[in-house]
This record gives C-alpha cells, structure tokens and sequence, in this order.
C-alpha cells in the first residue's frame, strides 16, 4: 500500500484508543453453537443470559423444517427488491399471518425491526411543519428515523406524563402539521413498560398519531404474545404498531401493522421498502412457523412468564437493584462501568453469560448487566446462574 493510502484511515486509531481510555471497548463474543439457552461462546460452555430468543423457537423443529422446505421449493434468495420481483407467495403469506395475529387490517414486512422504524419515521414526517415527539430511552432505530425524518423532535423524559403533556400544549405541536408520538412498548436495556394507556389519553386528546415499538413485546406481552396494546386492552386505540420478527419470532425482520392505508402508503414512499432486497423466503416460512406456534401454543408464553417471575424474584431476594423492570429483561444496576463489566466477566468465568452494558447505551450511573430470561431455560440453569450471581456479587461486595 502507498504511504497516503496506509494513512487514510490512520485517524481511526485515535478513536479506538478514546473507547479503551474510557473503558468503552470491547471485542465481539463469538456463539460456537445455536442459540440456546446454554451455549458455548468462545469455547466456554455457558448459560445465556443474552439472547432476545424468548420463547426458545431459535431452533423449534418446525420453524426449521418451514425453512427447509422453502428453500427446496423456491431457493435461497429473492434477488430483488419487493417493489420490482422481490415480492413473493411467502412475503405476502406472512403479512397476513401478522394482521391478523396483532387483530390490524394489514401489515408490511422490512428486513429489520432497525429498517421498521426509520422507513415508518422518515415516511410520514415529510415536512418541518410536522412533529416527532419520543421518548428520551426509545430505541436508536427511533432515534435515527427521527434525525431522517424532516420534521422537528421533542424528546420527553423516560416515561414522564407531564413532560408529554406540556410538550402536546405547546404552540409548536398545537400549530404541528401532523404529531408523530412515539414509544418503546417494553424499554430494551431497563424491560419496563411504556404507560401506553395514559399516552393513548393524551394522543387522542392532542390529536397526534402514536406509534408504537413492540421489539420486545410481541410473543411477550398479551395474550398469546400479541404485545402491550393487547396487555393494555387498547385494541384499535393505536394506529401504528412495529414488531420485530428477529427476537420472540426468532428469525429476522421487523413489521409494522397497522391500517390498510398506511401500507399502501409506505409501499410507495418507505425507502427501506423501496431500495433494499426482501428477505430470503426461508425467513419467512420460519416467521410463519413462528406465529402459528405463539397462536397454538400458550405454555410456551406461561413458561417464560413462569422463569421470568421466579428468576426476579430472586434476584431482589438477593439485594440486587433490578430498576423497574416488569418482563423477562432484567437489568442488575451495579452503577459502575468498571463494577459491570468485571462482574460480566466473572460470571463467565463461572459459566454464566450475562453482557454488562455501560454508557453510552445506558446513562452514567445506570451501569448494569442486562439479563434475559427465555422459555427454554430450565429451573436448574436459572438456579445455577443465580448462585453463580450470588458468588460474583459477594466477591466484589455488591451484596450481602
Ligand atoms: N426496537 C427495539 C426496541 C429494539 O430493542 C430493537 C433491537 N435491538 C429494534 C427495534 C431493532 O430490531 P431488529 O434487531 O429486528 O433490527
């Protein structure tokens, strides 16, 4: 390489040498076997802590063989995007399969949850008379769909009422072309859940559209999973709900239901939709699998609420701060990058997987590991992973 070349992306060095200065880097784990409930990540045969695969389908014989058989019968890949040939039998199939799962006229699949939201963003805040209003703690996709949206933001504080209130009173969202309210269903780094009943009030009073993000409530919350809508009883009440296909429904994908108007809509104008390849039919065939088993099989919900009860309960037992978590995303705040990320790694050493997660991702002083409990843990890994938490946590005097 010449000189000028090798120095291009010299600059780059700097910055990774500020994220080890302030303890902010660290190297991907490598998953060595599917994932499961226990798994080996970097050769250590470990319970896992970590994953969004909540009911256990990740490997469900029947999501599998779905896929299988898609493949042999229409190959690996759609080659295009959905508005050109890229819109085939099984892509329409699951968009009916998710309307009707979430009770809405329609639905429309992207590649991501990520993509969902941006497209869902940038495609209905056009104009800088228009208004997005978010939560401080709503996901990056959120975040980064707002900063592509051309409309103004309001960010309110996490879960604050009143903050939203004034926000809806003021001159600029009463004299607001359109009022985007969005919302995280369950909050991914704390598992609390959004007060979508108070925000609906507010909504339907102040005249704005609320959208909400259910990534990590759909196959959670609601009966057979259907997500904090159906939790709230507030069917009908939310035009804009976003699932994601890539955690409980265990393949990948994101979606969003909503009305028939909409989809037609973001056919037209969802640049994701637009631009970028639809998914292999064989993610498709899982994600149907997937939804007819949350519709068919109920212990598979009652099994994770069941580890997830008793896997909380313990950890408060134990002294530990769990925050306002109330799913199956248990967060121990240990408030200290350093404190996080040393009980992370003793817990690994003891074959417990559980990722510490320090600032940026969370504020400073809200260091913590991030806990997931699944349907395919058994009592004996939890058990075992709380002893472990136990030990780690008295060693370094977290707990008495
Ligand atoms: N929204 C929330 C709240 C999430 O936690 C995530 C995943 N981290 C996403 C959206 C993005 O979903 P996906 O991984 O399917 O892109």
């Amino acid at each position: 390489m010449r000189g000028a070349q090798r120095d291009a992306l010299g600059f780059l060095q700097e910055e990774i040498q500020t994220l080890k200065d302030q303890g902010r880097y660290s190297r991907l784990r490598i998953l060595e076997t599917a994932q499961e409930a226990v798994a080996v990540v970097d050769g250590k045969r470990v319970v896992n802590l970590t994953s969004n695969n909540y009911l256990g389908l990740t490997t469900h014989p029947k999501l599998k063989g779905a896929a299988r058989e898609a493949i042999d019968r229409y190959g690996v890949g759609s080659a295009a995007v959905r508005t050109i040939i890229g819109t085939m039998t099984l892509h329409e199939e699951l968009e009916r399969r998710l309307a009707r799962f979430k009770g809405t006229e329609s639905a429309l699949v992207f590649q991501s949850g990520f993509t969902t939201n941006v497209a869902v963003c940038q495609s209905l805040m056009t104009s800088e008379e228009d208004l997005l209003i978010s939560d401080e703690l709503n996901h990056a996709s959120i975040v980064d769909g707002a900063r592509l949206a051309k409309s103004s933001r309001k960010v309110y504080p996490h879960k604050d009422m009143k903050a939203l209130r004034s926000i809806l009173e003021s001159p600029q969202a009463r004299g607001a072309r359109r009022r985007l309210l969005v919302t995280d269903g369950v909050f991914s780094m704390d598992g609390d859940i959004a007060p979508l009943p108070e925000i609906v009030e507010l909504a339907e009073k102040y005249e704005a559209i609320v959208m909400v993000d259910d990534a990590h409530a759909s196959g959670v919350l609601g009966e057979n999973g259907r997500g904090t809508v159906d939790h709230f009883r507030l069917s009908g009440r939310v035009p804009i709900q976003i699932g994601t296909l890539s955690k409980a429904i265990a393949s990948l994908g994101g979606y969003v239901a909503s009305r028939r108007v909409l989809r037609e809509y973001l056919e037209h104008w969802a640049r994701p939709f637009l631009f970028s390849s639809s998914h292999p039919p064989s993610v498709a065939a899982a994600c149907i699998a997937a939804i007819e088993i949350l519709e068919t099989e109920p212990e598979l919900l009652e099994r994770l609420w069941e580890n997830t009860r008793f896997f909380k309960e313990e950890l408060r037992k134990m002294g530990w701060d769990t925050g306002e978590s109330a799913t199956p995303i248990t967060p121990v705040i240990v408030k200290d990058t350093d404190v996080a990320r040393r009980l992370s790694e003793m817990l690994f050493e003891e074959g417990v997987f559980a990722l510490w997660i320090g600032y940026p991702t969370v504020a400073k002083g809200k260091e913590r590991l991030r806990t997931i409990v699944t349907a395919a843990h058994t009592m004996e890994d939890l058990r075992f992973a709380l002893e472990k938490l136990k030990k780690a946590g008295r060693a370094l005097g977290l707990i008495a």
